[in-house]
């Protein structure tokens, strides 16, 4: 079941108008840190992850929620990830390895260039 935990990465793109929502098994669940105590502020995720295919699926594990969302529940922020400005850092819904690996590899560059401070050019 978890065998892709290590490798889920969160969009994290600017959140627009759109709450995101989770399938009843997460009803609770913050999606930054999977703690289910206090949950403080309604989650709101990006334009591409409230529109397509992805727009009728559970945020934090991709479960169908139903034609018209029907047994979707908005997601919340626990209190410690409000108090730590996580629900700031952008969309939070997962999104699934496979179509998105081109991004991580971007993703390790960046880290890279960085680490290196232009040292290899
Ligand atoms: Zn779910
Ligand atoms: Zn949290
Ligand atoms: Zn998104």
């Amino acid at each position: 079941m978890s065998r892709h935990q290590y490798d889920l990465i969160q969009c994290m793109k600017q959140p627009g108008k759109s709450v995101g929502l989770v399938c009843p098994q997460c009803d609770g669940k913050c999606p930054i840190c999977d703690s289910f105590v206090k949950p403080t502020a309604k989650v709101y995720i990006c334009h591409d992850c409230s529109l397509g295919h992805l727009y009728n699926k559970c945020i934090t594990c991709s479960n169908y929620l139903g034609d018209n969302c029907e047994s979707g529940v908005p997601a919340y922020y626990c209190l410690e990830c409000v108090r730590q400005e996580k629900h700031r850092e952008g969309c939070p819904r997962i999104v699934n390895i496979g179509s998105l690996k081109s991004d991580m590899i971007f993703r390790k560059k960046k880290e890279a260039t960085k680490s290196t401070n232009g040292l290899l050019r």
